[in-house]
């Protein structure tokens, strides 16, 4: 059975019957919040996915609707006041947008990672660690419905210059050409899933050459298991898209779907369980990640309930996040120690075969930084941490110390323990580090 996608955004989420039944209230922060952070929703995540009888609380509501606590207190005012002024649109813009810019929209530095070839900078590439390169193809800036805590939106909201896209399959050609020592490269967005068949070819088929033997792992990361499971169903391309991957497989490159889950809920529906089975059957991994979030899945038992049911259908859990400086964080966010008892208390409670997660982590400028846990040394309470990833190799798995701080919510946050003057990777005398990909200098 084919199933039609209908999205809502700004314009027409009014259509939504559901929506006739929520207070005013709700409905007027939608319109203001709105306007500053992404929003759109579709059919699939409206009935299948959201507890409409709870909306309020429900954190799939939450998940995709912006909500006046999302804004800093004098953004919303500002944005209200204007709707209710009757402002022009421009001049609403130009508000929206000054706003925007002040929500840090392109954390952790990601734009010292765009790698040259030449002097042509490659827009649409990431390089930060040696053997991974992100690429961002221009088709797939969008995705299926849009995550109020998104860090990517600048790329949904029209602020081009921010926007990591590339148009040319060939220019990322030419770089993996030249860079051997890469191994893995991931597809990324917004969610290259909403590409069509024959442009998600475009990008991966040349990588399946021969030329290409050093490349070992295509990934595409990805929230249309939660978001669209039709993708891989009864999407007019499902069959091209499932054909691709077998021959990814046949070509004897790993396949590893990097697929994005937020809530227990969202692995419960026949169709996302149908669409997890016809991706596995092509011989893909399904790798599942996913940030902490406050509202949304701030309780150890649904991580454990999350984590276990992915195991149950066949999914390997891989990675959880502290939620990024960026949009909506104050929001979303909780307390570093905060996020390690619950990653604990949840990780305790599952078996090895769940135990392949790692997190809490944080993306910074310097890498991934696992929050390992808290620790009381010599009469001084520190968290110990570690690099997952490191900008500089040779700084991963080495455990460090910070000062412990109760509030602290971010690695920028952190001092070094012990009355250290700064970490082991940060320059001498200084609290930076050299922000260019130790590759390209
Ligand atoms: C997480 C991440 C990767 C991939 O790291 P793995 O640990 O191999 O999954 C690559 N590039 C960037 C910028 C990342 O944040
Ligand atoms: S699916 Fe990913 S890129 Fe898309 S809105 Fe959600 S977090 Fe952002």
């Amino acid at each position: 059975m084919s199933k039609a996608l209908s999205i809502y955004m700004l314009h027409n989420y009014r259509n939504i019957p559901q929506v006739a039944s929520l207070p005013d209230e709700i409905i007027r922060d939608i319109e203001v919040a709105g306007r500053v952070l992404p929003f759109k929703t579709n059919n699939y995540v409206v009935e299948q996915l959201i507890d409409w009888s709870d909306a309020e609380n429900d954190p799939l509501f939450t998940l995709n609707f912006p909500r006046r606590e999302m804004l800093e207190k004098k953004h919303y005012a500002t944005v209200e006041k204007m709707l209710a002024q009757g402002t022009d649109k421009d001049t609403v813009n130009d508000a929206v947008q000054k706003i925007r810019l002040s929500l840090n929209p392109n954390p952790a530095g990601q734009e010292h990672n765009v790698p040259y070839l030449g002097k042509v900078r490659l827009k649409g590439i990431q390089h930060k660690y040696p053997e991974t390169v992100l690429f961002f193809p221009s088709q797939g800036q969008t995705c299926h419905a849009y995550c109020t805590f998104c860090f990517r939106w600048p790329q949904f909201s029209g602020m081009s210059e921010l926007k990591f896209a590339m148009k040319e399959a060939d220019l990322f050609q030419s770089y993996l050409r030249i860079h051997r020592e890469v191994t893995d490269v991931l597809l990324t967005g917004g969610d290259p899933m909403v590409m069509n068949a024959s442009t998600l070819s475009a990008y991966i088929e040349p990588l399946l050459s021969a030329e290409f033997n050093h490349i070992r792992s295509i990934r595409i990361g990805t929230k249309s298991l939660t978001y669209w499971p039709y993708r891989y169903l009864s999407d007019a391309d499902s069959d091209d898209i499932i054909h691709l991957f077998d021959k990814i497989i046949s070509a004897g490159r790993n396949l590893s779907v990097q697929a994005h889950f937020n809530h227990p809920r969202e692995l419960s529906t026949g169709a996302v369980r149908k669409a997890i089975g016809r991706i596995r059957a092509t011989g893909a991994q399904i790798r599942t990640q996913s940030p902490l979030l406050r509202h949304i899945n701030d309780r150890p038992e649904l991580w454990s309930e999350m984590w276990r049911t992915q195991v149950d259908l066949g999914c390997i859990p891989y990675y959880m996040f502290v939620a990024r400086d960026t949009g909506a964080k104050p929001f979303f966010e909780l307390p570093l120690e905060k996020c390690w008892n619950i990653f604990r208390k949840a990780y305790r409670r599952v078996s090895g075969l769940c135990r392949t997660v790692r997190g809490p982590g944080m993306s910074d400028h310097a890498g991934k930084i696992q929050v390992l846990g808290i620790q009381e040394v010599k009469g001084e309470k520190v968290f110990v941490l570690r690099f997952l990833q490191g900008r500089n190799p040779k700084w991963v798995d080495i455990p460090f110390f910070a000062e412990y701080d109760p509030h602290a919510t971010w690695f920028n946050q952190l001092k070094p323990a012990f009355g250290e003057e700064k970490f082991f990777f940060e320059e001498h005398g200084t609290r930076h580090f050299d922000t260019k990909p130790f590759l390209f200098e």
